[in-house]
């Protein structure tokens, strides 16, 4: 350690003066001494300070913009807790590999679990807010809902954590379900709207390794981005340290995400590093893959020619024994390899998108659903008939059409015949583009 921690001030210090990217700087990684008893710790590479104002929509599964992250760097998310003991159990996860994230509560679960909130916050986390009942419906709900929805989650994530505070003006929409209005609200309080780049699936109803490569596959493909995750999953909880292992050991890099303030300036970047596709890689010149910064598995060199094989006419170098030919006349076709049949089948063959990218939905887990406020049963059945009844209604927003069914216990169903929709006038993660964005 003594050697790593007294060369980074000067490396970091050499690279401020010279001018070097400050995203640069702070990416060094960080040193066994950032993480007492786990010297072989993933860690956390840098901390990025963000101005919500600037950038009020981030997540490419269904925005322009994304974090200004550079290639291998991950931000971690979770959603949808606290809820014990799986959200405790991923703090600890997270604290053993020193791993710093961002948590976007429900306000119900606040109100339950409070001591679940503030322990994400003392453990530096960075806290956004998910609204009061994770109602899977604010593409299409009065927007006056919508507003109450989020102002009652984070007013009951506030009151959970107190005077010291802690919270980031960060907001995810539950299931992503977006709508132009919500985001204009959100913008309007400073408030930033986080989609993802890419999820892990872990709500679905499959196994810890499934999640775990879903992650790593998605992350593979992109190189970077934002990872969406739930605390509230035992299978989550499962894949995580898995997860992590793999992160350290092909190279990412944690970034953690935290907002600007008159004492924490936000990092320096560039309109273009918002862009997962910088708009310079647009044009098709570009657009040719890029020469991976490959390791070198073997460093010996390959056997030089022996000078007999070789074949040296008036100085040139000639590799084939054959006459140099007469001026004017046609040099004979070169003898590039034919593609093998094998070779050109093999290029056209696409991997197949796992059935499960389609089915988008939230579903929420019966220890989710025991938590919460417990539902009579009366209740439930009124909002599955509301849920059919609305069927027709809901068709038009397919991604949708399961969500009522999904409601959290005790949560006010918002979909009944003769209600209004707001319009949707822009990107739902239909199943294209969810299929796009998270790189299947
Ligand atoms: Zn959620």
């Amino acid at each position: 350690m003594g050697k790593a921690s007294s060369i980074q001030p000067v490396l970091r210090a050499a690279l401020a003066v010279f001018g070097i990217l400050s995203a640069s700087v702070a990416a060094l990684p960080a040193s066994a001494a950032d993480c007492p008893g786990n010297p072989g710790a993933l860690g956390t590479s840098r901390t990025l300070v963000v101005d919500p104002k600037e950038h009020p929509r981030i997540g490419t599964m269904q925005y322009d913009e994304t974090l200004p992250l550079q290639d291998h760097e991950v931000v971690l998310t979770f959603d949808d807790g606290p809820l014990p003991p799986h959200s405790g159990k991923v703090l600890d996860i997270l604290a053993s590999q020193c791993v710093k994230a961002t948590f976007f509560i429900i306000g119900r679960m606040a109100r339950s679990f409070p001591e679940g909130v503030r322990r994400v916050r003392d453990a530096g986390h960075s806290i956004g807010t998910h609204t009061q009942n994770h109602p899977l419906s604010m593409n299409r709900m009065p927007i006056d809902r919508a507003r109450q929805e989020i102002d009652e989650g984070i007013a009951a994530t506030e009151a959970a954590l107190g005077r010291a505070g802690g919270m980031a003006p960060f907001f995810r929409i539950p299931g992503l379900l977006r709508a132009e209005a919500v985001e204009d609200y959100l913008a309007s309080k400073g408030i930033q709207t986080w989609s993802a780049d890419f999820p892990a699936d872990d709500w679905h109803h499959i196994s810890p390794a499934r999640v775990y490569e879903i992650a790593i596959r998605r992350l593979e493909a992109k190189g970077k981005g934002i990872l969406l995750l739930h605390d509230i999953q035992g299978r989550t909880v499962a894949a995580l340290p898995r997860i992590l292992e793999t992160l350290k050991a092909r190279g990412y890099r944690i970034v953690h995400v935290v907002p600007a303030t008159p004492e924490q300036p936000k990092t320096p970047t560039e309109p273009r590093e918002w862009h997962l596709h910088p708009v310079s890689e647009t044009v098709a010149i570009a657009r040719w893959p890029k020469i991976p910064g490959f390791v070198f598995a073997r460093s010996e060199m390959l056997p030089a020619p022996a000078a007999p094989d070789l074949d040296w006419r008036g100085g040139r170098l000639s590799l084939t024994r054959t006459r140099p030919f007469a001026r004017g006349a046609v040099p004979p076709a070169p003898s590039w390899p034919r593609p093998s049949p094998q070779a050109a089948n093999a290029a056209i063959t696409l991997p197949i998108p796992d059935s499960s990218v389609f089915e988008i939905g939230h579903k929420v887990s019966p220890a989710f659903r025991q938590a919460v406020i417990p539902l009579p049963r009366h209740a439930e059945r009124a909002a599955t008939r509301i849920a059919n009844n609305t069927g027709a209604a809901a068709k038009p927003i397919s991604f949708n059409a399961p969500a009522s069914r999904h409601l959290i216990p005790g949560s006010v169903p918002l979909a009944h015949r003769g209600l209004k929709r707001a319009p949707v006038t822009a990107r739902q993660p239909d199943a294209a583009a969810w299929r796009k964005m998270s790189g299947d």
